[in-house]
């Protein structure tokens, strides 16, 4: 005998409220009561305009409207709504008297994704509103997909700092913020200290865990949530500190230096200790410096460390 699969119905787990705009109030109650009666929670407007100013209140991801309404009609709503940047998908159907093919390719054409005419039938109604909603959870997924994707590129794997991708996009926005506002804006560039002997010792897997343990520390010692960790290089990490002026952040790097010189790393049997050198800079928006741009200040904050390397290594070094 065959045996079927049992194909069960998926509740949907997308639960919003459907905004109505439907000048008759009699159609409009109906529609409502249709709706929540099938589940579904409603506000209803009685216009194009009380929808919209309801929608500008709060995101709704499904719209039912009439054509024909006072104010601002249906048409007019779906532009308004289409018009806007950078939101989630609003799933929009038109329901309407109006009933000609003409009218449906207007009503279309103005941005609604189904086109219902009236008298409506109810289960049909019901079925184009699934529809939607089907379509509003691939759109999720797929936004949700691309918001860990955009973390992803902008994370380094094996530390789970930022990268460099990220540092590129948030360091100038930082810089102008700084001066526009008048702000102050620091930056602290460590490099572990002759790492390569570490791996030459332990092996690279164990360097790879001192890295990691290495970031834990550093992220312990920050504590402004504003203030960002990138894995620059191999073993050389960029901390950049908005809302910081110089000697604030010479405080944090002496902190951090300290905290790692004395921080046992238990590797297996072995406790490894390492330091790190330190080069900090300030953006501290003097109105005669009119030469910053992210790279400067890199380059500033990699003289410092060179000097704190030439000195001697485990060691803060500023200007
Ligand atoms: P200095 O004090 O002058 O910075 O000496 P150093 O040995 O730290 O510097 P050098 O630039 O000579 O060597 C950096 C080392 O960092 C070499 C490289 O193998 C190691 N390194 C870079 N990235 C990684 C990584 O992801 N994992 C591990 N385990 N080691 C890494
Ligand atoms: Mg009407
Ligand atoms: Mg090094
Ligand atoms: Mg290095």
């Amino acid at each position: 005998m065959l045996k079927r699969n049992r194909i069960e119905e998926k509740e949907s787990e997308y639960h919003f409220p459907i905004l109505i705009a439907e000048d008759n109030p009699v159609t409009r109650k109906l529609i409502g009561k249709i709706l929540m009666n099938a589940g579904h929670e409603v506000v209803l407007a009685e216009n194009g305009i009380d929808a919209l100013t309801l929608f500008n209140e709060k995101f709704y991801p499904m719209v039912v409207t009439d054509w024909i309404m006072p104010e601002m009609n249906g048409l007019e709503l779906c532009k308004a709504i289409r018009s806007r940047i950078n939101q989630s998908y609003v799933f929009i159907v038109l329901l309407t008297a109006k009933d000609s093919k003409y009218d449906i390719i207007t009503g279309l054409e103005a941005g609604a994704d189904d086109y219902l005419t009236k008298p409506f039938n109810k289960a049909e109604l019901l079925a184009r509103l699934k529809t939607g909603i089907r379509i509003l959870e691939l759109e999720a997924s797929l936004r949700k997909v691309n918001e860990e994707i955009t973390i992803l590129s902008r994370t380094d794997p094996l530390t789970g700092c930022y990268n460099r991708c990220y540092l590129n996009e948030r360091l100038p926005i930082e810089i102008k913020r700084a001066e526009r506002y008048r702000r102050p804006l620091s930056m602290i560039l460590c490099d572990i200290d002759h790492f390569k002997k570490v791996n030459d010792k332990y092996g690279h897997q164990t360097g790879d865990l001192i890295l990691k343990e290495f970031v834990r520390c550093i992220k312990r010692s920050i504590r402004n949530p504003l203030d960002a960790l990138v894995r620059y290089g191999g073993e050389e990490f960029l901390l950049i500190l908005p809302e910081t002026n110089l000697s604030d952040a010479i405080r944090v790097a002496k902190r951090i230096c300290g905290t790692i010189s004395k921080h046992a790393i238990k590797v297996q049997q072995n406790e490894i200790y390492i330091t790190a050198s330190f080069g900090v800079t300030s953006f501290e928006n003097d109105s005669h410096r009119n030469d910053f741009s992210a790279d400067n200040l890199i380059r500033q904050a990699d003289r410092f460390l060179y000097q704190a390397k030439e000195e001697g290594r485990n060691r803060v070094k500023f200007g």
